[in-house]
Protein backbone atom coordinates (compact mmCIF):
# COMPACT_ATOMS: atom_id res chain seq x y z
CA UNK A 1 0.00 0.00 0.00
CA UNK A 2 1.02 3.37 0.73
CA UNK A 3 1.97 6.27 -2.45
CA UNK A 4 3.02 3.57 -5.06
CA UNK A 5 1.09 3.14 -7.94
CA UNK A 6 -0.51 6.40 -7.45
CA UNK A 7 -1.48 7.70 -11.37
CA UNK A 8 -1.50 11.41 -12.33
CA UNK A 9 -4.74 12.73 -11.20
CA UNK A 10 -6.66 14.95 -13.64
CA UNK A 11 -9.88 14.24 -12.03
CA UNK A 12 -12.42 17.17 -11.57
CA UNK A 13 -13.70 16.49 -8.36
CA UNK A 14 -12.74 15.36 -5.76
CA UNK A 15 -9.47 15.95 -7.35
CA UNK A 16 -6.21 15.09 -6.70
CA UNK A 17 -4.36 16.93 -3.60
CA UNK A 18 -0.52 17.00 -2.86
CA UNK A 19 1.00 13.74 -1.69
CA UNK A 20 2.91 15.60 1.18
CA UNK A 21 -0.67 16.75 2.54
CA UNK A 22 -1.84 12.93 2.35
CA UNK A 23 0.83 11.78 4.05
CA UNK A 24 0.58 14.16 7.02
CA UNK A 25 -3.24 13.57 6.69
CA UNK A 26 -2.52 9.61 7.27
CA UNK A 27 0.01 10.35 9.98
CA UNK A 28 -2.91 12.24 11.92
CA UNK A 29 -5.46 9.77 11.61
CA UNK A 30 -4.29 7.59 14.63
CA UNK A 31 -3.48 10.90 17.12
CA UNK A 32 -3.68 14.54 16.54
CA UNK A 33 -1.00 16.25 17.32
CA UNK A 34 -0.31 14.46 20.19
CA UNK A 35 -4.00 14.95 21.59
CA UNK A 36 -4.02 11.30 22.19
CA UNK A 37 -7.66 11.62 19.80
CA UNK A 38 -7.05 10.54 16.47
CA UNK A 39 -8.43 13.25 13.64
CA UNK A 40 -11.66 11.65 13.10
CA UNK A 41 -12.48 10.63 16.50
CA UNK A 42 -11.82 14.00 18.36
CA UNK A 43 -14.90 15.75 19.49
CA UNK A 44 -15.37 19.10 17.74
CA UNK A 45 -16.05 20.64 21.27
CA UNK A 46 -12.02 20.09 21.94
CA UNK A 47 -9.09 22.44 22.24
CA UNK A 48 -7.43 20.05 19.51
CA UNK A 49 -10.00 20.67 17.39
CA UNK A 50 -10.50 24.56 18.02
CA UNK A 51 -6.87 24.66 17.42
CA UNK A 52 -6.92 23.08 13.87
CA UNK A 53 -10.37 25.24 13.00
CA UNK A 54 -8.96 28.67 14.01
CA UNK A 55 -5.62 27.99 12.26
CA UNK A 56 -7.64 26.80 9.19
CA UNK A 57 -9.26 30.08 9.28
CA UNK A 58 -6.56 32.31 10.20
CA UNK A 59 -4.61 30.53 6.91
CA UNK A 60 -7.79 31.22 4.88
CA UNK A 61 -7.80 34.88 5.75
CA UNK A 62 -4.12 35.41 5.07
CA UNK A 63 -4.02 33.45 1.90
CA UNK A 64 -6.98 35.14 0.37
CA UNK A 65 -6.31 38.54 2.07
CA UNK A 66 -9.75 38.83 3.32
CA UNK A 67 -10.49 42.40 5.33
CA UNK A 68 -11.26 41.61 9.28
CA UNK A 69 -14.58 42.48 8.66
CA UNK A 70 -15.53 39.77 6.64
CA UNK A 71 -16.96 36.44 8.19
CA UNK A 72 -15.66 32.77 6.84
CA UNK A 73 -17.83 30.19 7.68
CA UNK A 74 -16.92 26.41 7.47
CA UNK A 75 -20.51 25.00 6.11
CA UNK A 76 -21.57 21.44 5.00
CA UNK A 77 -23.77 20.98 1.74
CA UNK A 78 -21.93 21.61 -0.91
CA UNK A 79 -21.94 24.51 -3.75
CA UNK A 80 -25.10 23.43 -4.23
CA UNK A 81 -26.83 24.38 -0.92
CA UNK A 82 -25.25 27.43 -1.36
CA UNK A 83 -26.90 27.93 -5.10
CA UNK A 84 -30.53 28.15 -2.51
CA UNK A 85 -28.49 29.68 0.21
CA UNK A 86 -27.18 32.54 -1.06
CA UNK A 87 -30.57 33.70 -2.50
CA UNK A 88 -32.22 33.15 0.81
CA UNK A 89 -30.70 35.32 2.87
CA UNK A 90 -29.34 38.08 0.35
CA UNK A 91 -32.41 38.07 -2.04
CA UNK A 92 -35.45 40.38 0.08
CA UNK A 93 -39.03 39.20 0.07
CA UNK A 94 -39.66 38.79 -4.20
CA UNK A 95 -36.51 40.81 -4.54
CA UNK A 96 -34.56 40.55 -7.59
CA UNK A 97 -30.82 39.18 -8.32
CA UNK A 98 -29.25 39.11 -11.77
CA UNK A 99 -26.83 35.96 -12.92
CA UNK A 100 -24.23 35.73 -15.39
CA UNK A 101 -25.02 32.32 -17.10
CA UNK A 102 -21.60 30.84 -18.12
CA UNK A 103 -22.72 27.22 -17.55
CA UNK A 104 -24.26 24.63 -15.75
CA UNK A 105 -23.69 25.56 -12.46
CA UNK A 106 -24.39 29.15 -13.07
CA UNK A 107 -27.52 27.57 -14.64
CA UNK A 108 -28.17 25.68 -11.56
CA UNK A 109 -28.13 28.86 -8.84
CA UNK A 110 -30.20 30.94 -10.90
CA UNK A 111 -32.84 28.10 -10.94
CA UNK A 112 -32.69 28.34 -7.16
CA UNK A 113 -33.02 32.09 -7.04
CA UNK A 114 -36.25 31.44 -8.36
CA UNK A 115 -37.52 30.01 -5.82
CA UNK A 116 -36.83 32.60 -3.61
CA UNK A 117 -37.68 36.00 -5.83
CA UNK A 118 -37.20 37.13 -9.23
CA UNK A 119 -33.79 35.88 -10.88
CA UNK A 120 -32.88 36.64 -14.27
CA UNK A 121 -29.95 35.52 -16.62
CA UNK A 122 -28.35 39.39 -17.18
CA UNK A 123 -26.25 36.72 -20.09
CA UNK A 124 -26.28 33.32 -20.92
CA UNK A 125 -24.14 31.74 -23.39
CA UNK A 126 -25.78 28.82 -23.87
CA UNK A 127 -26.25 29.33 -27.42
CA UNK A 128 -22.53 29.30 -28.03
CA UNK A 129 -22.04 26.48 -26.52
CA UNK A 130 -20.67 28.33 -23.11
CA UNK A 131 -17.17 28.84 -25.05
CA UNK A 132 -16.48 31.81 -23.64
CA UNK A 133 -17.66 34.30 -19.98
CA UNK A 134 -18.72 37.81 -21.17
CA UNK A 135 -17.35 41.04 -21.68
CA UNK A 136 -18.80 43.88 -19.28
CA UNK A 137 -20.47 45.97 -22.31
CA UNK A 138 -22.12 42.14 -23.34
CA UNK A 139 -25.09 42.64 -21.03
CA UNK A 140 -26.58 45.41 -18.13
CA UNK A 141 -28.08 44.64 -14.54
CA UNK A 142 -31.38 45.63 -13.52
CA UNK A 143 -32.04 48.84 -12.05
CA UNK A 144 -33.70 47.10 -8.87
CA UNK A 145 -31.20 43.78 -8.82
CA UNK A 146 -29.63 43.23 -5.42
CA UNK A 147 -26.55 41.68 -6.14
CA UNK A 148 -24.96 39.98 -9.53
CA UNK A 149 -24.41 36.46 -9.18
CA UNK A 150 -21.12 34.81 -11.41
CA UNK A 151 -19.35 31.80 -11.63
CA UNK A 152 -15.35 32.58 -11.64
CA UNK A 153 -14.40 29.13 -13.04
CA UNK A 154 -16.90 27.07 -15.03
CA UNK A 155 -15.28 23.41 -14.37
CA UNK A 156 -17.28 21.63 -16.87
CA UNK A 157 -16.79 24.13 -19.74
CA UNK A 158 -13.11 25.01 -18.91
CA UNK A 159 -13.93 28.56 -19.41
CA UNK A 160 -12.96 31.38 -16.69
CA UNK A 161 -13.41 34.93 -15.68
CA UNK A 162 -9.94 37.02 -15.93
CA UNK A 163 -11.71 40.15 -14.73
CA UNK A 164 -13.71 41.24 -11.94
CA UNK A 165 -17.36 41.15 -14.31
CA UNK A 166 -19.07 44.22 -13.77
CA UNK A 167 -22.51 44.66 -11.52
CA UNK A 168 -23.58 47.70 -11.99
CA UNK A 169 -22.52 48.98 -9.00
CA UNK A 170 -24.73 45.85 -7.18
CA UNK A 171 -23.12 43.71 -4.91
CA UNK A 172 -21.19 40.87 -6.59
CA UNK A 173 -21.89 37.19 -5.13
CA UNK A 174 -19.61 34.18 -6.59
CA UNK A 175 -19.33 30.65 -7.14
CA UNK A 176 -15.37 30.36 -6.62
CA UNK A 177 -15.85 26.15 -6.25
CA UNK A 178 -13.13 25.57 -9.23
CA UNK A 179 -10.32 28.04 -8.65
CA UNK A 180 -10.93 29.54 -5.36
CA UNK A 181 -6.96 29.87 -3.93
CA UNK A 182 -5.94 29.13 -7.66
CA UNK A 183 -6.86 32.40 -9.37
CA UNK A 184 -6.65 36.14 -8.33
CA UNK A 185 -9.74 36.96 -5.86
CA UNK A 186 -10.25 40.37 -5.01
CA UNK A 187 -12.36 39.38 -1.96
CA UNK A 188 -13.15 43.62 -1.14
CA UNK A 189 -15.04 43.54 -4.55
CA UNK A 190 -17.52 40.78 -3.44
CA UNK A 191 -19.93 40.60 -0.80
CA UNK A 192 -20.31 36.93 -1.10
CA UNK A 193 -18.30 34.10 -1.94
CA UNK A 194 -19.05 30.22 -1.53
CA UNK A 195 -16.92 27.47 -2.71
CA UNK A 196 -16.87 23.30 -2.24
CA UNK A 197 -13.50 22.40 -0.93
CA UNK A 198 -13.06 19.29 -3.10
CA UNK A 199 -11.74 20.89 -6.16
CA UNK A 200 -9.09 23.41 -4.98
CA UNK A 201 -8.76 22.90 -1.00
CA UNK A 202 -9.03 19.74 0.34
CA UNK A 203 -11.84 16.61 0.45
CA UNK A 204 -15.93 16.60 -0.63
CA UNK A 205 -18.11 17.93 2.52
CA UNK A 206 -16.58 21.24 3.75
CA UNK A 207 -17.84 24.27 1.87
CA UNK A 208 -16.29 27.59 2.21
CA UNK A 209 -18.11 30.87 2.82
CA UNK A 210 -16.89 34.36 3.00
CA UNK A 211 -19.31 37.06 4.04
CA UNK A 212 -19.11 41.21 3.61
CA UNK A 213 -20.36 43.06 6.20
CA UNK A 214 -23.41 43.64 3.85
CA UNK A 215 -24.00 40.09 3.11
CA UNK A 216 -24.05 39.25 7.14
CA UNK A 217 -26.52 42.57 7.33
CA UNK A 218 -29.02 40.78 5.55
CA UNK A 219 -30.79 39.18 8.34
CA UNK A 220 -34.25 37.61 7.86
CA UNK A 221 -36.44 36.46 10.13
CA UNK A 222 -38.03 32.99 10.11
CA UNK A 223 -35.77 31.17 8.17
CA UNK A 224 -34.62 27.86 9.03
CA UNK A 225 -32.01 27.35 11.24
CA UNK A 226 -29.28 25.36 9.00
CA UNK A 227 -30.23 28.06 6.27
CA UNK A 228 -29.49 30.87 7.91
CA UNK A 229 -26.06 32.57 8.23
CA UNK A 230 -26.43 33.90 10.87
CA UNK A 231 -26.85 30.42 12.81
CA UNK A 232 -23.42 29.67 11.62
CA UNK A 233 -21.95 33.20 12.26
CA UNK A 234 -22.87 33.52 16.05
CA UNK A 235 -21.36 29.32 16.76
CA UNK A 236 -18.00 30.37 14.34
CA UNK A 237 -19.34 27.02 11.87
CA UNK A 238 -19.54 25.16 14.86
CA UNK A 239 -23.39 25.61 15.51
CA UNK A 240 -23.56 21.63 14.88
CA UNK A 241 -20.49 19.02 14.55
CA UNK A 242 -19.41 20.12 11.30
CA UNK A 243 -17.03 18.44 8.97
CA UNK A 244 -13.96 17.91 11.37
CA UNK A 245 -11.75 15.57 9.49
CA UNK A 246 -12.46 17.98 6.45
CA UNK A 247 -11.65 21.25 7.80
CA UNK A 248 -8.55 19.18 9.57
CA UNK A 249 -7.52 18.26 5.53
CA UNK A 250 -8.42 21.99 4.12
CA UNK A 251 -5.95 23.17 6.95
CA UNK A 252 -3.05 20.75 5.80
CA UNK A 253 -3.61 21.72 2.28
CA UNK A 254 -3.62 25.74 3.23
CA UNK A 255 -0.57 25.06 4.86
CA UNK A 256 1.02 23.81 1.92
CA UNK A 257 -0.38 26.31 -0.04
CA UNK A 258 0.78 29.30 2.51
CA UNK A 259 4.78 26.79 2.12
CA UNK A 260 4.88 27.29 -1.19
CA UNK A 261 4.45 31.27 -2.15
CA UNK A 262 1.05 31.34 -1.03
CA UNK A 263 -2.09 32.79 -3.43
CA UNK A 264 0.86 34.32 -5.99
CA UNK A 265 3.09 31.06 -5.99
CA UNK A 266 -0.28 29.08 -6.53
CA UNK A 267 -1.33 31.25 -9.60
CA UNK A 268 2.02 31.30 -10.94
CA UNK A 269 2.42 27.16 -11.10
CA UNK A 270 -1.35 27.52 -12.44
CA UNK A 271 -0.50 29.52 -14.90
CA UNK A 272 2.91 27.69 -15.69
CA UNK A 273 0.65 24.26 -15.84
CA UNK A 274 -2.28 25.42 -18.18
CA UNK A 275 0.61 27.43 -20.73
CA UNK A 276 1.96 24.00 -20.99
CA UNK A 277 -1.18 22.50 -21.58
CA UNK A 278 -2.85 25.31 -24.24
CA UNK A 279 0.30 25.18 -26.27
CA UNK A 280 0.01 21.34 -27.05
CA UNK A 281 -3.76 22.17 -27.95
CA UNK A 282 -2.86 24.89 -30.29
CA UNK A 283 0.36 23.51 -31.63
CA UNK A 284 -1.95 21.30 -34.19
CA UNK A 285 -5.40 20.79 -35.93
CA UNK A 286 -5.29 17.24 -34.49
CA UNK A 287 -6.46 18.98 -31.15
CA UNK A 288 -9.54 21.67 -30.60
CA UNK A 289 -9.87 23.20 -27.73
CA UNK A 290 -13.36 23.79 -26.47
CA UNK A 291 -13.00 27.76 -24.60
CA UNK A 292 -12.62 30.84 -26.92
CA UNK A 293 -9.13 32.30 -26.31
CA UNK A 294 -9.80 35.06 -23.90
CA UNK A 295 -12.00 32.92 -21.63
CA UNK A 296 -9.52 29.58 -21.41
CA UNK A 297 -9.68 28.58 -17.89
CA UNK A 298 -6.54 27.37 -16.08
CA UNK A 299 -8.05 25.15 -13.75
CA UNK A 300 -10.00 22.89 -16.24
CA UNK A 301 -8.77 22.52 -19.77
CA UNK A 302 -11.52 20.83 -21.99
CA UNK A 303 -10.96 20.10 -26.08
CA UNK A 304 -12.10 17.40 -28.37
CA UNK A 305 -9.51 15.80 -30.62
CA UNK A 306 -10.82 16.65 -34.60
CA UNK A 307 -11.39 13.22 -35.24
CA UNK A 308 -13.91 12.33 -32.03
CA UNK A 309 -13.53 9.17 -32.66
CA UNK A 310 -10.14 8.80 -31.68
CA UNK A 311 -11.66 10.05 -28.03
CA UNK A 312 -12.29 6.62 -26.52
CA UNK A 313 -8.38 5.36 -27.46
CA UNK A 314 -7.04 8.52 -26.23
CA UNK A 315 -8.67 8.05 -23.01
CA UNK A 316 -7.95 4.47 -22.95
CA UNK A 317 -4.18 4.65 -23.98
CA UNK A 318 -3.76 7.77 -21.29
CA UNK A 319 -5.10 5.47 -18.58
CA UNK A 320 -2.37 2.49 -19.75
CA UNK A 321 0.19 5.40 -19.48
CA UNK A 322 -0.97 5.96 -15.63
CA UNK A 323 -3.28 8.82 -16.69
CA UNK A 324 -6.61 9.40 -15.21
CA UNK A 325 -9.92 11.39 -14.90
CA UNK A 326 -9.40 13.12 -18.09
CA UNK A 327 -12.85 11.88 -19.96
CA UNK A 328 -14.76 14.90 -20.25
CA UNK A 329 -18.30 16.00 -18.52
CA UNK A 330 -21.29 14.37 -20.09
CA UNK A 331 -22.22 17.57 -21.28
CA UNK A 332 -19.65 18.80 -23.20
CA UNK A 333 -17.83 15.76 -24.28
CA UNK A 334 -14.11 15.25 -25.30
CA UNK A 335 -11.79 15.11 -22.95
CA UNK A 336 -10.74 17.85 -19.97
CA UNK A 337 -7.98 18.20 -17.66
CA UNK A 338 -7.94 19.48 -14.53
CA UNK A 339 -4.91 21.03 -13.09
CA UNK A 340 -5.83 22.52 -9.79
CA UNK A 341 -3.66 23.30 -6.95
CA UNK A 342 -3.09 19.92 -5.91
CA UNK A 343 -2.24 18.70 -9.42
CA UNK A 344 1.88 18.79 -9.69
CA UNK A 345 3.59 20.42 -13.30
CA UNK A 346 5.27 16.66 -13.39
CA UNK A 347 1.81 15.65 -14.08
CA UNK A 348 1.17 18.44 -16.88
CA UNK A 349 4.47 17.61 -18.20
CA UNK A 350 3.49 13.40 -18.97
CA UNK A 351 0.21 14.39 -20.31
CA UNK A 352 1.58 16.97 -22.86
CA UNK A 353 4.56 14.56 -23.67
CA UNK A 354 1.74 11.74 -23.84
CA UNK A 355 -0.31 13.92 -26.18
CA UNK A 356 2.64 14.46 -28.70
CA UNK A 357 3.16 10.82 -28.88
CA UNK A 358 -0.35 9.83 -29.19
CA UNK A 359 -0.62 12.76 -32.32
CA UNK A 360 2.35 11.17 -33.87
CA UNK A 361 1.06 7.75 -33.97
CA UNK A 362 -2.56 8.82 -34.59
CA UNK A 363 -2.35 11.85 -36.53
C1 LIG B 1 -18.25 21.30 -8.35
C2 LIG B 1 -18.96 22.60 -8.48
C3 LIG B 1 -20.22 22.82 -7.90
C4 LIG B 1 -20.99 21.74 -7.16
O1 LIG B 1 -20.40 21.48 -5.95
P1 LIG B 1 -21.04 20.44 -4.90
O2 LIG B 1 -20.08 20.56 -3.77
O3 LIG B 1 -21.05 19.11 -5.56
O4 LIG B 1 -22.40 20.92 -4.57
C5 LIG B 1 -20.79 24.07 -8.03
N1 LIG B 1 -20.17 25.05 -8.69
C6 LIG B 1 -18.97 24.87 -9.28
C7 LIG B 1 -18.32 26.00 -10.00
C8 LIG B 1 -18.32 23.64 -9.18
O5 LIG B 1 -17.13 23.46 -9.75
Amino acid sequence: MGAAGRIHNFGAGPAVLPLEVVTEVAESLPNLNGSGFGVMEVSHRSPAFQEVIDSAMDRMRRILSIPDEYEVLFLQGGASTQFYMTALNLMSQGGMADFLVTGIWAKKALAESNKIGDGNAAWDGSENGFKSVPNDDEYSIREDAEYLHYTSNNTLLGTQFHHIPDSGGKPRVVDASSDICGAPLDVSEHALIYAGAQKNLGPSGVTVVILSPWAASRRKGGLPTMMDYHTHISKGSMFNTPNTYGIFVLDKVLSWVERNGGLEGAIQRNVAKSKLLYGVLDGSEFWRPHAEEGSRSMMNITWRLTDESLEPTFLAEAAENGMGGLKGHRSVGGIRASLYNGCPVESVEALASFMEGFESRHG
